[in-house]
């Protein structure tokens, strides 16, 4: 075999995951098609460290959150990450919001994560003078991390442990060989080249559902619906009003949890994303300027200081869904796949958010999952 094991994406799970493997395994490939790492989900995102308040209990979401949370404070600290632990508020702006807030403190015990505090509106004012809540939650562990210096440490941490990463280069085939899997690649220059792992990690964000086919593993329940999130900048100086995340009440189903604000490394501050499911899967990155208005007023409830042309369109992300319209919360996929007849084969797919806080859970879950 040429590889023990190759990763199919270099996002910041796929990265994280790599750092991890090649410290235990030798010869590890992680194939990349663009030219370097993170250029699609792992760069359009709200970079927000999540305390794992909302997630099913016993949910991976939940497990791999609270554990990835701690184990990413702990990294950045010992790499020299930039991070901020600034914290976060859930607001409850009217009567009614004020028990759901009450449920997902109860949610959030029950998942571990144990520091969620109920505040009054004079500590409400003391924290966030500019924001208007009845009641609110105050989790003290939410934080923000600069995803780009972590996927470059990671790089760097993979390329340490003797790893190789090759870019501009697309996983266009894996067919199963006696004791692995033979990969074909197609370069940047329309050269094709092929070669064999052992072990096959298929984390290839909004395309993992198409690398998965490649193995002939098909599956309707896993199929990606890509469902966009766009965002909206609080423009300057009021920027300067905000100092931590804060969230609204989120909707029933967890589609996204709501309209909210973040605040970034830089000191600067966004809204959202919003959740809209995109009829087919295409890369559309472009911002309504349209939507203003819906980001003004669910906003506005909260900031009663803001007005419409204090807001620019920013960015969009696009999240890789396998929860449909409509359905209840689905759970991240990752599975060793021997039970559908292709040993060493992992896939990781749906890794949505809090798919950046957990990347270095799931790199440990996945590489427990390698049996060579
Ligand atoms: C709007 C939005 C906001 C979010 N906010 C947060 C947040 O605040 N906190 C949080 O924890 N999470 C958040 N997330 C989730 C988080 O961004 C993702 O879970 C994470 O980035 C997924 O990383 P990944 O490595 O799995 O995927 P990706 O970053 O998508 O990487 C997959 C890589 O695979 C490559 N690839 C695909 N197919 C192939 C192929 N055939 N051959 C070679 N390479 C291939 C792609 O080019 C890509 O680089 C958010 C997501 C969105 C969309």
């Amino acid at each position: 075999m040429d590889a023990q094991v190759t990763i199919v994406g270099a996002g910041v799970v796929g990265l994280a995951i790599a750092e991890r493997v090649s410290a235990d395994f030798r010869d590890i490939f992680l194939i990349e098609k663009h030219l370097v790492f993170g250029q699609e989900t792992s760069s359009r995102n709200s970079e927000v460290i999540h305390a794992g308040i909302y997630y099913p209990k016993g949910s991976l979401k939940s497990q791999l959150c609270v554990e990835g949370k701690r184990l990413l404070y702990d990294y950045c600290k010992g790499n020299d990450i930039p991070f901020k632990n600034c914290g976060k508020l859930i607001v409850a702006t009217s009567e009614d919001e004020i028990p759901i807030i009450e449920g997902i403190q109860k949610t959030a015990f029950n998942n571990g994560v144990d520091d969620l505090e109920i505040i009054e509106k004079d500590r409400i004012a003391e924290l966030e003078p500019s924001v208007f809540a009845m009641k609110a939650i105050f989790s003290p562990s939410t934080g923000i991390v600069d995803s780009h210096s972590l996927m470059k440490r990671y790089e760097t941490g993979m390329i340490n442990n003797g790893g190789q990463i090759v870019y501009g280069s697309e996983v266009t085939g894996i067919r199963r060989i006696e004791d692995g899997y033979e990969i074909t690649l197609l370069d940047s220059d329309k050269n094709i080249y092929n070669f064999t792992s052992q072990v096959v990690i298929n984390s290839a964000g909004l395309t993992s559902d198409k690398v998965s086919e490649l193995a002939g593993l098909t599956d309707e329940k896993l199929k990606i619906i890509f469902c966009k999130g766009e965002y909206f900048r609080l423009n300057p100086p009021k920027n300067r009003l905000i100092n931590r995340l804060i969230y609204p009440v989120p909707v029933h189903n967890l589609e996204g949890i709501g309209i909210h604000v973040t605040v970034e490394m830089g000191g600067g501050v966004k809204l959202g994303p919003d959740v809209t499911y995109l009829h087919s899967n295409i890369y559309d990155y472009q911002v309504s300027p349209s939507k203003q208005e819906a980001f003004f007023k669910s906003v506005r409830k909260f900031l009663p200081f803001l007005e419409y042309d204090d807001l620019s369109p920013d960015m969009a992300g696009i999240r890789p869904k396998i929860q449909k319209p409509g359905d209840p919360v689905m759970d991240f996929y990752i599975k060793e796949e021997s039970e559908r007849g292709c040993p060493g084969f992992i896939n990781l797919i749906g890794i949505e958010s809090p798919g950046l806080t957990s990347s270095l859970s799931i790199a440990n879950y996945v590489r427990n999952l390698i049996k060579i």
